[in-house]
């Protein structure tokens, strides 16, 4: 059996060919699977789980059928879905797991996270990070209506814009003393993660061993999944 990884997607209505390669690959690939992560930034953006965009909806109906099939699937919020909540989760069957979390795969210890905490030199975004994640921000946003959040969001784009931030945004790659911090921290030799739309098998050197990150593409061009089974991990790419 192979465990499934992958992230960092963004689906959006705009970019179709991205949610019907997911679409295809819940129903046939993931079907098989012992497993399915997300490891965060599913969508492009969440406003909440309320909102009724039918986009959205085909997404959630299709994770519902991949879990009644009995396939466990885990999600890990990303910067740009990081609101997504419980309402989502008993929509479409999948458990929300805690950034970072570590899993046992086949008898090794491995670090999840979405891969933004690892990005320390972004002051700036740290610091948005904070305040976004914290529960009463989050509900005071929570208790806009949607049309409100909409707006909101319309609104934040327009002003990011104009302080010059593109929309694709330029992500920082990781800090590596924050790699080794989380390694040590969870006392594990790998992590794997992904955001920086940087896919790569990393070697790290530390002090009494060497350890390995394994980096998540984005699905802009194409799919970017980790398979894992007793052999290991296989970071592959999946052409459309
Ligand atoms: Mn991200």
């Amino acid at each position: 059996m192979t465990t499934l990884f992958i992230s960092d997607l963004h689906l959006e209505s705009g970019r179709p060919a991205i949610g019907e390669q997911f679409l295809h690959f819940l129903s046939t690939e993931a079907r098989e699977a012992e497993a399915l992560y997300i490891l965060g930034d599913l969508f492009e953006a969440w406003l909440g789980d309320d909102d009724p965009n039918p986009y959205y909806g085909a997404m959630k109906s299709a994770l519902r059928e991949l879990t009644d099939t009995s396939v466990p699937v885990y999600f890990m919020h990303g910067n740009r879905d990081f609101i997504i909540g419980s309402d989502f989760a008993a929509e479409t069957g999948i458990e929300i797991l805690n950034d970072p979390t570590v899993v046992d795969m086949y008898g090794q210890n491995v670090v999840l996270c979405h891969g933004d905490s690892l990005c320390t030199d972004d002051v700036h975004y740290q610091q948005i990070r904070a305040m976004t994640r914290a529960p009463e921000w989050q509900a005071m946003i929570l208790a806009k209506s949607i049309e409100e959040r909409i707006a909101f969001a319309i609104q934040a784009r327009a002003e990011s814009a104009q302080r010059g931030e593109t929309m694709s945004d330029e992500i920082m790659d990781v800090n590596q003393g924050a790699v080794i911090q989380m390694l040590n921290d969870h006392g594990v030799d790998t992590m794997l993660h992904g955001h920086t739309h940087r896919p790569a098998v990393h070697t790290i050197e530390l002090a009494d061993r060497s350890a390995t990150r394994i980096v998540l593409g984005d699905w802009y061009e194409q799919g970017s999944v980790v398979r894992w089974d007793t052999n290991g991990p296989r970071l592959e790419t999946m052409p459309r």
